[in-house]
């Protein structure tokens, strides 16, 4: 049996919770993962193995261990003495997230791992190996407080921020099976990281930034990962991409709108009634002119809701022109909800009015599907 929708008339279902307030920094209360090296810059790290009593170009030895060939043991580290390896480990290489779930598909080319955290938080990541890349897809925060309804992690709230080491070990995670030939196609590098997985990038800002710099920075600073393959998605935190533009890094800027008109948006993206579409979008073009990067325009279609021929238009118009391109994204449902994917007429017409006005869109590829792959949704399905 369908879900029943609302008639096209109806205006839809305001969220359950007030736009959220507090969008930056950690809560007080929650207790902060344990430091690891991929917390700290290079400075840190030597910094912390001198407090030891080590030398400290150990800090390079252990960076080169674990940006470099992926080592999250000591033991492993035959260049460290015996005596040294358990101080250093306690001190710099905690054990951060432990794989509760894994669950693959695509014929082992998409996996995706549901992390539990020190203190039983639960976040995800997903590797999707095609022929020309690898990305891997993290979370920034477990939970998520931006409320978005169409979307499973906004509906349970935010837990915490995410930690700069609990952030890059989900990348090098994803390194370690690929080098060690584990992921079907022959050994292989992470290519591409998007911060699509639970939680809002832009409002747990210094540690995603500091994750970037770890991804992007050369070994031994960090893994050597190319600034412009990696995509910063936000739910439209003006500020905060003010801010990442003034960083002058060449990460892409993915911003899901999901609606041309304040209205709708409202609804769909909450944090909307702050900081509205016009807004939102200057914010992006001034991102774009700084960095030169195209901007991604995320846009789930969710039918009768927003994927209307006259959306399509006023998106397309508000597009043109613009160092900008759509990615169309098939909404997936998550359980209980009463939306769905648009029909393939309406997807076809919305592309094809989007073109008309020459705005570049690409229908994103629904990989994962079948293993919970979006959204929070194979956190949503452990939670008792
Ligand atoms: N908070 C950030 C990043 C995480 S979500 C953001 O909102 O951009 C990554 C993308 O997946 C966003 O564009 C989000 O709107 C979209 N998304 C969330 N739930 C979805 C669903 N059920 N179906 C399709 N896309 C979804």
């Amino acid at each position: 049996m369908s879900p029943a929708r609302p008639p096209a008339s109806d205006p839809v279902a305001p969220p359950r919770r007030p736009v959220p307030l507090a969008l930056t920094g950690s809560r007080s209360r929650a207790a902060k993962p344990p430091r690891h090296l991929a917390d700290l810059d290079l400075a840190g790290r030597r910094a912390a193995v001198a407090d030891l009593g080590e030398p400290s170009y150990r800090a390079v030895q252990l960076s080169r261990h674990f940006f470099g060939r992926y080592t999250e043991h000591t033991d492993g580290m035959s260049d460290l003495p015996r005596a040294s390896r358990a101080a250093l480990a306690q001190a710099l290489l905690p054990p951060l997230l432990t794989a509760e779930r894994e669950l693959s598909c695509d014929g082992g080319t998409t996996r995706k791992t549901l992390w539990r955290g020190f203190d039983g938080a639960l976040v995800e990541s997903v590797l999707m190996r095609y022929p020309d890349r690898v990305t891997m897809c993290v979370s920034s925060q477990a939970g998520c407080g931006m409320a978005c309804p169409f979307c499973a992690t906004g509906q349970a709230g935010l837990t915490r921020n995410l930690s700069t080491a609990e952030i890059v070990t989900q990348v090098v995670a994803g390194a370690r099976l690929l080098a060690a030939g584990q992921v079907p196609g022959g050994p292989g590098r992470v290519s591409n990281v998007v911060f699509m997985g639970m939680g809002e990038p832009l409002a747990n800002y210094a540690n995603v930034l500091a994750a970037v710099r770890r991804l992007t920075d050369p070994v031994p600073e960090g893994m050597g990962i190319s600034q412009r393959s990696v995509t910063v998605s936000t739910v439209g935190l003006v500020p905060a991409i003010k801010r990442l533009a003034a960083e002058r890094l060449s990460v892409t800027l993915a911003v899901s709108l999901h609606a041309p008109d304040d209205e709708l948006r409202d609804t769909l993206v909450p944090v909307n009634r702050r900081w509205k579409v016009a807004e939102v979008l200057n914010a992006a073009w001034d991102y774009a002119a700084v960095t030169g990067r195209r901007v991604s325009i995320e846009y789930a279609l969710i039918r009768d809701v927003n994927d209307h021929a006259w959306r399509a238009d006023l998106l397309g118009s508000l597009l043109a022109g613009r160092l900008a391109h759509v990615n169309l994204i098939p909404l997936n449902p998550t359980p209980g909800s009463k939306w769905t994917a648009s029909r393939p007429a309406a997807q076809r017409e919305f592309v094809r009015r989007l073109e008309a006005h020459g705005v570049p869109v690409t229908v994103r590829d629904t990989r994962g599907r079948e293993i919970d792959g979006a959204c929070g949704q194979l956190a949503a399905s452990a939670r008792p």
